[in-house]
C-alpha cells in the first residue's frame, strides 16, 4: 500500500540543521536516549528480513529514559521497561551524508542508510526488506490525527508535502501498548549486560561479546555504539515473539553470530561517510563512489518515474 507522498525525503533525512524545527521526539514521559531524527521502528519480521539479507549492520536500537512509568535503573539513567527488562526498538542507521533536501544547498545530514543521497529516492523502496512503517508513511500518524512528517516540512519549508490527508482504508494494525511487544518494541532481557564496565556477563561471554569500558547506553547517547552492541538487540528482536518478552535462546545466538558477521554495502559506506563528513565538500554525487560501487542499488532519478 502507498499513500500520497510528494517525496521530498523530510522523513528519511535529519533536517533540522535546515530550519528551527520543534523537538516533537524528545518531549513527554519517555525520551530516546539517542539523538537520531525519526528512527524508523521496525517490525521484527522486517529486522528478521534485514538480517537474513545480511545488511543487520544497517540497524540500531533505541531505548528511551523514563521520568514517568516502569523503568529499570541503569547507569544513572531510569530506562523505559517492561516487566523489569529495557524496552527498545530498532530502527535504521542514520549516517552522515551530503544531500540537497527542499533544493537547499548541499549539507552534511544524518540521512538514512538507505537514502540514495543524490536522487533522495529510498535504494530499497522495491525490494523485500522495504520497511513496513516507511511503505505506510504517514497513514499510522493521520490515522491517529496526530502531527505528520510532511506537515512539519511544509510550515517550517514551504510547499505542499502532505497530498491527501485521509488516512489510508488499509494499513497494517497500528500496534501500540500491549499488541506491540515482540512485534515492534522488545524488551532487553539481561539487563546488567548494559551497565558501564559490566564485567562479561554469561549472556556476553555466550554471545562472544567483548567488555567495554563504558556501558552501551552511554555509546547510545554520544552516537557511538558498536558493531556489537547493535547486534545485541538485533539478536533479541529477531529471537522475541508475538505478545511476550520471552527470547528463545538458540535463535538468539544464531541471530546474534549473523548479525555480528554482517559485512554490507552499509557498514562499509558508514566507515566512509563519517571519515568524508569531517573533511570533503558536501557533494551528493558521492553516493556513487561511497555506495554504489560496494553493490548498493541504483535508484531510477525522477526523470525516469516521470517518463
Ligand atoms: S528505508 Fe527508505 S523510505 Fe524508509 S527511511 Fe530509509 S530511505 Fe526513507
Ligand atoms: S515527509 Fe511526507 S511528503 Fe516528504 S517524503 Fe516523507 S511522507 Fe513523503
Amino acid at each position: 500500500m502507498e499513500v500520497d507522498c510528494e517525496n521530498c525525503a523530510g522523513c528519511c533525512v535529519d533536517w533540522r540543521p535546515l530550519a528551527d524545527v520543534p523537538e516533537h521526539e524528545r518531549r513527554g514521559p519517555q525520551r530516546p536516549l539517542d539523538d537520531t531524527y525519526n528512527l524508523v521502528p521496525l517490525t521484527r519480521e522486517d529486522v528478521r528480513g534485514f538480517l537474513d539479507a545480511g545488511l543487520a549492520d544497517a540497524l540500531t536500537p533505541r531505548l528511551w529514559e523514563a521520568s514517568d512509568g516502569p523503568s529499570v535503573e541503569i547507569d544513572g539513567h531510569e530506562v523505559a521497561a517492561i516487566a523489569g527488562k529495557p524496552a527498545f526498538f530498532v530502527g535504521i542507521r542514520k549516517l552522515p551524508k551530503p544531500v540537497a533536501p527542499f533544493d537547499a544547498d548541499a549539507s552534511w545530514l544524518p540521512t538514512c542508510a538507505f537514502l540514495d543521497p543524490e536522487t533522495l529516492q529510498c535504494r530499497v523502496h522495491d525490494s523485500d526488506v522495504y520497511p513496513e512503517e516507511c511503505a505506510e508513511y504517514p497513514g499510522h500518524n493521520l490515522a491517529l490525527d496526530v502531527d505528520t512528517e510532511c506537515e512539519r516540512v511544509e510550515r517550517d519549508v514551504g510547499g505542499d508535502r502532505l497530498l491527501d490527508g485521509e488516512p489510508p482504508d488499509e494499513q497494517s494494525s497500528l500496534l501500540f501498548g500491549p499488541q506491540a511487544v515482540g512485534e515492534k518494541v522488545f524488551a532487553y532481557p539481561d539487563p546488567d549486560d548494559l551497565a558501564d564496565g559490566t564485567p562479561g556477563s554469561g549472556s556476553d561471554r555466550e554471545h562472544g561479546g567483548r567488555v567495554a569500558s563504558t556501558g552501551v547506553l552511554e555509546r547510545l547517547a554520544e552516537g557511538a555504539l558498536t558493531a556489537e552492541d547493535r547486534a545485541r538487540f538485533v539478536a533479541v528482536t529477531a529471537a522475541s515473539a508475538p505478545g511476550t518478552t520471552a527470547v528463545e535462546p538458540n535463535k538468539r545466538e544464531q541471530a546474534y553470530e549473523t548479525a555480528l558477521d554482517a559485512d554490507s554495502w552499509v557498514g562499509a559506506a558508514a566507515r566512509e561517510w563519517a571519515e568524508r563528513a569531517g573533511s570533503d565538500d558536501p557533494d551528493p554525487g558521492l553516493g556513487g563512489a561511497v555506495e554504489e560501487a560496494r553493490g548498493a542499488p541504483p535508484t531510477p532519478g525522477w526523470g525516469a518515474l516521470d517518463s
